[in-house]
């Protein structure tokens, strides 16, 4: 972290995917999808997101490491900033945000 350019995030990469040490790695796809979703989340710090989700899965670096990947392709591809495929989304039933749009 002391390293320029070097954020939480990128950090938590590092840690994760190159070190095999469980960390869930946070970023803005996931934060759109934790906020859709209206999961309660005790803070808007970047670390306030990451406990949500380390405090409730086990430490599991290979899976850690796909729900990452899973989580940000679905925010990439169909839970997007702009006009979300709510229509289409498997988590429609379970996000508020995506009923309301769907009205
Ligand atoms: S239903 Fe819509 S807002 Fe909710 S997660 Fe899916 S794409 Fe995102």
């Amino acid at each position: 972290m002391n390293i320029y350019g070097i954020g939480e995030e990128t950090a938590d990469d590092i840690i994760l995917y190159a070190a095999k040490k469980p960390r869930f790695v946070m970023d803005t796809y996931t934060r759109r999808l934790v906020d859709r979703l209206g999961w309660k989340v005790g803070g808007n710090k970047y670390a306030d997101y990451q406990r949500l989700f380390e405090s409730k899965l086990d430490p599991n670096v290979d899976m850690w490491g796909d729900f990452h990947a899973q989580l940000d392709g679905h925010a990439a591809r169909v839970c997007a900033k702009n006009d979300p495929l709510c229509a289409e989304c498997v988590l429609l039933d379970l996000c508020p945000a995506g009923q309301a749009n769907t009205r």
